[in-house]
């Protein structure tokens, strides 16, 4: 067929007002993009006690239940390989995994690992990102049960999924917190954000000059959080021993802003946390004033850190205050969806969900 200029003008509009018809992936941003992908899903299944919107999904019958949680990190948006290490990589993406099992207060049995490469890799660098594999399977005793290798156009991705166990009545849900419901946190916050800024600032140092070895000496801390993330077993462990049953529980994997909010829409609250309660160690506030970075930024929105999230009754104060590492950082209250923060100096600042803002950032 033949086509006028006319025609191929009038194709070209077509298509022109087509693509402004399209949405943007970006305006969406990650939760408003699970959530638009998800809302016709139906669960038909009587085994499938959750489905999505949970840390984990819960699948079962009677008593005992599986928990199903799985997760892809892809290359130049999850890790970036100048810095991150093939062994740290393999540790991490098994660590994240068993992380979101935790959360549902289960306990993690077995994770398939699938990895897509390109011709870059070689064999050995394989090998070091499978060492990563097992030892974060040997730290937290799971056994690597299977996976898929297959090849990628460029670089490489990582899609890891985690099973684990318990009894249906000690699944941990986000939407089980309650009015005056204490806010606890495990361990301490901002640090695997800070570990980001120093990699990607020697990064910078060590394309400019490659003679430059990187300095990660003073950061050792930090840049630890990020590259080698580990989970507060001893504390949830401790959290049982004491009969401590949180009421909702989430893992802080895009950061606390957006998990507190997580909570408040799913447990149908909202909450009140104090500035002068977070958990911020001395190596992040050091790191921080370095790169001129308010503290609070990475104690809030940073992510990565996978600490653990979880709401208490009030009754059971006394007995978190004893556990080492555990801090009440907050209440629940019934303004719902509402996520504040109190300053030191008695101001009031509403916390933002932060999640991936933009495709491929
Ligand atoms: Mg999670």
């Amino acid at each position: 067929m033949y086509y006028t200029m006319q025609m191929v003008l009038f194709i070209i509009s077509q298509c022109i007002m087509k693509e402004e018809r399209l949405r943007s992936i970006e305006e969406m941003g990650e939760f408003g993009l699970i959530e638009h992908l998800t809302k016709d899903a139906r669960n038909i299944q009587d085994t499938t006690i959750k489905g999505i919107g949970d840390d984990a999904a819960v699948i079962g019958q009677g008593d005992d239940c599986q928990v199903v949680t799985t997760d892809m990190l892809v290359e130049g948006i999850h890790f970036d390989l100048m810095y991150t290490p093939l062994k740290h990589l393999g540790y991490k993406s098994v660590v994240v995994n068993l992380s979101d099992v935790y959360a549902m207060n289960a306990v993690p049995r077995q994770v398939t690992v699938s990895v897509a490469i390109s011709g870059k890799f070689s064999v050995e660098a394989l090998e070091q990102f499978y060492e990563g594999v097992y030892a974060a399977c040997k730290q937290y005793g799971v056994d690597l049960v299977g996976g898929d290798t297959t090849a990628s156009v460029t670089g490489m991705m990582i899609s890891v999924t985690a099973l684990g166990t318990a009894a249906q009545k000690e699944i941990i849900y986000r939407d089980g917190a309650k009015v005056n419901n204490l806010v606890c946190v495990t361990g301490d916050l901002g640090a695997a954000y800070m570990g980001l800024q120093v990699l990607e600032r020697e990064k910078k140092v060590f394309e400019e000059d490659s003679s430059i070895q990187p300095k990660l000496g003073d950061y050792e801390y930090v840049v630890g959080r990020f590259l080698k993330p580990d989970i507060r077993v001893e504390t949830l462990l401790k959290l049982r021993e004491l009969d401590i049953r949180p009421t909702s529980m989430i893992d802080i994997s895009d950061g606390l802003s957006s998990e507190l909010l997580h909570i408040c829409k799913q447990s149908d609250c909202g909450v009140v946390i104090y500035q002068d309660k977070l958990p911020v160690t001395m190596e992040v506030n050091l790191a921080a004033a370095e790169f001129q970075i308010e503290p609070l930024i990475p104690a809030l929105n940073g992510g990565e850190d996978y600490e653990i999230l979880f709401t208490i009754p009030l009754s059971a104060h006394d007995k978190v205050k004893s556990i080492p590492g555990v801090s009440i950082i907050g209440n629940i209250t019934e303004h719902k969806g509402k996520a504040i923060m109190m300053t030191g100096d008695g101001s009031a600042i509403s916390l933002q969900a932060q999640g991936w803002q933009a495709y491929g950032n």
